[in-house]
């Protein structure tokens, strides 16, 4: 199973969003997805019309469930460990456990069966998403392309480098996926000139429009092949699993 952190330290920034559709896109290709909600909010969870009624990943994380009691399958190739509220509470908690950065990584060692794995990491630097950063090979930036969400950027490069030194040499950001992307917009363009210049060969030639039908979709529990499977959104999350695919060489 290939990890990747899905992040950004902001929230709003289509995120959530970006990895469901994404996770979506490659399971219709076949490949076999777990969805990671790693975000008190769980948006992501909601997004799927799914509920944490088995015990949410805070159960995992504090050791009371084992990820196989909590995932729930949402399609053939699809499903999600879910989130609740309760992990912001439990990341608290959980910060004055030792190993701390280590409690998902051990969590998620027995599982198998599944080619993919998306964590949708919260949008912080915290004890959350550094769990993810220990457990995860790649890492894909989910970007828009503003220059106010550039600015958090180094922040990010920062913790990733840290964490490579203190506890995850294997860390890589693999990817970088551009969403809400408007072509009409002079200044998106040329954002997207920088990103490529500073994550050279690593941003995705498919770009995610800002599309109002990507946020219709998940109010109805649906994700977009769901929801609106003849939507040019479609087209573009299938380019992007394909292109995912092929650079993942999987
Ligand atoms: P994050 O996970 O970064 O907080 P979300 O995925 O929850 O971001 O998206 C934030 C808001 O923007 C949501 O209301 C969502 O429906 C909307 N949204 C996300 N992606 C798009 C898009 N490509 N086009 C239009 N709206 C979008
Ligand atoms: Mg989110």
């Amino acid at each position: 199973m290939k990890v990747y952190c899905c992040l950004n330290q902001k929230g709003g920034v289509g995120k959530s969003t970006t990895t469901y559709n994404l996770g979506a896109g490659l399971a219709l290709l076949g490949r076999k997805v777990l969805l990671v909600d790693l975000d008190p909010q769980a948006n992501m969870t909601r997004f799927l019309g799914v509920t944490a009624e088995n015990g949410s990943v805070t159960k995992l994380l504090t050791g009371e469930k084992e990820a196989k009691d909590i995932i729930v399958k949402r399609s053939e190739n699809l499903a999600i460990i879910p989130s609740s509220i309760s992990l912001s509470g439990a990341e608290f908690k959980l910060f004055a456990e030792p190993g701390r950065e280590l409690l998902l990584k051990e969590a998620m060692e027995k599982v198998k069966g599944y080619d993919i794995c998306l964590i949708d990491c919260p949008p912080s630097l915290g004890l959350l998403t550094v769990n993810a950063l220990t457990w995860a090979k790649n890492i894909i930036i989910v970007l828009q392309p503003e220059f106010a969400p550039l600015e958090g950027v180094a922040n990010l490069v920062d913790t990733i480098r840290i964490v490579k030194q203190r506890l995850n040499k294997h860390i890589e950001i693999s990817g970088v996926i551009i969403t809400m992307f408007d072509s009409r917009i002079k200044l998106h363009k040329e954002v997207i000139t920088e990103v490529e210049k500073h994550f050279v060969k690593k941003v995705y030639t498919t770009k995610i429009a800002r599309r109002s039908i990507l946020a219709e979709a998940p109010s109805h529990g649906k994700s977009i092949f769901e929801y609106a499977p003849k939507d040019q959104a479609c087209k573009a999350f299938t380019e992007l699993a394909q292109e995912f695919i092929k650079r993942s060489g999987k």
